[in-house]
């Protein structure tokens, strides 16, 4: 058998080598991006297609032996099967363990189609939404993203995918609370180009600015105008914002495109976030 490698140990990047072309998506075998890295987190390389028979569908709540690669596996073909496309980003959320960002009360959960509470009334995004966001913020390119700018780091999960799709992220969290369990969290993966912002995220972070993307994990009533202030000519935002929808109010995802010629909005799919909300606590 095989020497598991020692824990911590690095992800790898879409950036590092070559990302396989897709042509069926839902097929779990085109999402193994990466099973040098894979297995480098100390777990063997996912199982996938014609390889595995018998392992490819394991029940959310029975992970074998507390290994989660196979129903992370099943969540990211979930995920495909709903129609995110872009084979990076369902590599990164292959590679990405989610539930080393949750309770180990709810790791059983931890890799279904749901949001789960993370603490200070926050939740870990719905790993569906997480791709689907990516998904647009990546306008379905090859390549890394340049630096890209999170809004709402809550416990890092976003932030860990996403790393592995930019060159540099940085993520800021206005809960001091999250900011550090996010930190706890992260410090094992060693992501050496994600930089944890303690900070209100409503104001940007211009020291870093200009960024190729900005993604927002709190939905507010509008888009702050540093947040467009502070993206490159060339790159997109993605956030959710509440919108009229006839008599009601709905939170939905608007991605702004930022061209020579200005903004450029286009309005996506309703969406449940948490609130964005100003100051520090
Ligand atoms: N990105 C997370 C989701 C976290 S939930 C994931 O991977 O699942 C959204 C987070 O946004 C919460 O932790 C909340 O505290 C934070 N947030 C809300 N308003 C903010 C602001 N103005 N600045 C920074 N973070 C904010």
């Amino acid at each position: 058998m095989k020497q598991r490698p020692s824990f911590p140990a690095q992800l790898e990047r879409a950036g590092d080598r070559p990302v396989p072309a897709v042509k069926a998506v839902t097929k779990v075998q085109a999402l193994d991006l990466a099973p040098a890295a894979a297995s480098k987190l100390g777990r063997p390389a996912p199982v996938v297609g014609a390889r595995a028979p018998a392992r490819t569908v394991v029940p959310a709540r029975t992970p074998a032996h507390g290994d989660f690669a196979a129903v992370r596996t099943n969540m990211v073909a979930k995920i495909a099967a709903q129609g995110v496309v872009d084979a990076t980003v369902l590599a990164a959320m292959s590679q990405v363990e989610r539930h080393r960002f949750v309770d180990s009360a709810l790791h059983a959960q931890a890799y279904e189609d749901t949001s789960l509470p993370i603490g200070l009334g926050q939740t870990i995004s719905k790993p569906g939404v997480v791709a689907r966001m990516l998904e647009l913020l990546r306008k379905q390119r090859p390549g890394l993203l340049g630096r890209v700018l999170e809004i709402g780091t809550g416990c890092g999960y976003q932030a860990a995918v996403l790393s592995l799709l930019a060159s540099e992220v940085y993520s800021m969290e206005r809960l001091r609370g999250l900011h550090d369990r996010a930190r706890e969290n992260l410090r094992p993966l060693r992501l050496a180009n994600l930089h944890l912002l303690f900070g209100d995220g409503m104001a940007g972070f211009a020291k870093g600015a200009p960024y190729a993307g900005i993604i927002a994990a709190a939905g507010g009533e509008a888009v702050p105008q540093a947040w467009t202030d502070q993206l490159a000519v060339g790159g997109r935002l993605v956030a959710p914002v509440a919108m009229a929808v006839g008599a009601h109010t709905q939170q939905v995802l608007v991605v702004i495109d930022k061209t020579a010629r200005g903004l450029r909005q286009s309005v996506h799919e309703a969406v449940h976030f948490v609130p964005l909300k100003s100051g520090l606590a």
